[in-house]
């Protein structure tokens, strides 16, 4: 049986952990808290898991390797597209300390209430918003955002969520089809977009007036 801080130490020297501040909070922040209490003994093994409705829970590497792209700093405000088990969005909370905001947003109900009763268990609760509804639109009026990620599969970057991006913002964002996307990172400095890229990745897909129909 594993343990939290085996699966950091793994995640450490398997090279995806590479900050100080993405190992302390992803050490603070027990996964076993967002699993279904079905699959909880498989809580920090380095795996997808099922969450309900045909969603998942990202495996425990690909949430190191977004949160290390996305660079969050102390007093940051971060949009999330996706809640899913709220998992991300509570390590989220741990990296923009007590001075930032966390947005998230799902868009099925049933996935939204869960993650709403799991956010309650986040030491920083107090710091994030759960919304629902159409993350392909962003969540306009909490808008900019320092940082946006994405943890569902678009058919491209959503032309609103670049908008409500701040001037040298980054979004991480998995873009491609259906099955398999491309994990990008845009990096946005006035009209200029950057793209980035860091390999393939497997996402559930982005529902939506700019995901798919
Ligand atoms: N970050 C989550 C994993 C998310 S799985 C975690 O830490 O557990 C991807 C989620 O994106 C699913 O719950 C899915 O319902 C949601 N999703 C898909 N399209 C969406 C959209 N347009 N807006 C908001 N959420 C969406």
């Amino acid at each position: 049986m594993q343990n939290l801080e085996s699966m950091v130490r793994r995640l450490v020297s398997i090279g995806y952990i590479k900050s100080e501040r993405v190992k302390r909070c992803m050490l603070a922040v027990d996964r076993a808290r967002f699993v279904p209490e079905r699959c909880r003994w498989e809580a920090y093994l380095d795996r997808p898991l099922p969450l309900m409705c045909g969603q998942t829970i990202s495996a425990p590497h690909m949430v190191a390797l977004m949160l290390e792209l996305l660079d969050v700093e102390y007093g940051m405000k971060v949009l999330e597209i996706g809640t899913g088990s709220g998992y991300h969005a509570c390590l989220l909370a741990c990296l923009v300390g007590d001075g930032g905001r966390v947005v998230t947003v799902e868009r099925i109900p049933e996935v939204h209430e869960y993650a709403v009763e799991r956010l309650k268990r986040c030491p920083h609760s107090d710091r994030i918003r759960a919304v629902l509804g159409d993350g392909s639109l962003g969540f306009k009026e909490e808008a900019p955002y320092d940082r946006i990620l994405v943890t569902c599969g678009a058919p491209d970057v959503p032309p609103p969520l670049l908008e409500q991006l701040a001037d040298d913002g980054l979004m991480v964002i998995p873009v491609g089809g259906t099955f398999f996307q491309e994990l990008i990172r845009v990096r946005k400095k006035g009209k200029k977009i950057r793209k980035e890229r860091f390999g393939d990745v497997a996402f559930v897909p982005m529902m939506g007036k700019y995901g798919w129909r």
